[in-house]
């Protein structure tokens, strides 16, 4: 069991492209921008968490990959943001071999969980796991590790075969290696109200899936996008723009919801 001193929340959904990584690092800029210590941890081996919160490669001595082996431990890893109270453990492309060197140990799917049930890791307030595209080896750790995961679903067609899928995965983990997995919700993203295609989705998601889904929508916005190329989070590139805003709405909701399941 992951401790109640801290939330540790997965952000994930087996396709790429769905706004994860944009949603881990707004986020989590929001709930530093409150107060709270917020650390990353980036479980993709392309680094888009790294990249976008400014980490240069040569600061990625230790990773990630260090902190799964169980070589070094979150203090050691991790890594100071730009923003203040931000913290990340980077990944770099050692992760691509992760799965590979771990595939036949009995605690394969433990390793985040080991790690971040260390005492060094209630320095954090919350603790946000940045995921690949796949329910590959690293989701699963993810997963085992987490109170909760966070779905970022984009409007489009397929969304909710997708999110099945995902939902079904969970339903797994939960059998099988964290009974307690939470869904801390869905959150629509890069949502364009010109589009009819993307207000059915959003009808039809609600519809099946109700107060699970976040209230907030994340606007498609041009200056959410461009943020990552500054190596900063769309909330300080560009404060004031529609993306930002949504995703400091998206926080309160966060936090909310945390207020709630205490309260409960
Ligand atoms: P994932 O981590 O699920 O692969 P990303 O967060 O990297 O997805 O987003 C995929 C691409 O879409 C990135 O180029 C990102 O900058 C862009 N993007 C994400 N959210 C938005 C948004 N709300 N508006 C515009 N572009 C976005
Ligand atoms: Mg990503």
């Amino acid at each position: 069991m992951a401790s109640e001193k801290n939330r540790i929340i997965t952000i994930a959904n087996q396709k790429g492209g769905v706004g994860k990584t944009t949603t881990a690092i707004n986020l989590a800029t929001a709930l530093a921008a409150i107060g709270e210590r917020v650390l990353i941890v980036d479980l993709d081996p392309q680094g888009n968490a790294s990249t976008g919160l400014g980490i240069d490669r040569r600061d990625r001595k230790l990773s990630s990959y260090d902190l799964l082996m169980g070589s070094h431990g979150i203090l050691e890893t991790v890594v100071e943001t730009a923003v203040p109270n931000l913290y990340i453990v980077p990944s770099t492309m050692d992760l691509l071999g992760f799965e590979m060197e771990i595939a036949q140990k009995s605690d394969r799917v433990f390793r985040l969980r080991r790690a971040l049930q260390q005492d060094e890791a209630l320095a954090f307030s919350y603790i946000l796991v940045d995921c690949p595209p796949s329910f590959n080896l690293l989701t699963m750790n993810a997963m085992a590790a987490a109170h909760s995961v966070l779905v970022p679903l984009q409007c489009e067609f397929f969304a909710l075969e997708g999110l099945s899928q995902l939902l079904e995965t969970v339903g797994q983990i939960r059998q099988t290696v964290n009974p307690a997995l939470d869904i801390q919700g869905i959150v629509l993203t890069m949502f364009d109200a010109r589009n009819n295609l993307a207000q059915q989705v959003v009808h039809d998601v609600r519809s099946h899936l109700g107060e699970k889904v976040y209230h907030t929508l994340i606007p498609r916005n041009v200056r959410v996008s461009e943020a990552p190329s500054y190596g900063k989070p769309a909330i300080l590139y560009d404060l004031k723009c529609a993306g930002s805003q949504a995703y400091l709405q998206l926080a309160s909701e966060v936090i909310q919801r945390e207020r709630q399941r205490k309260a409960a």
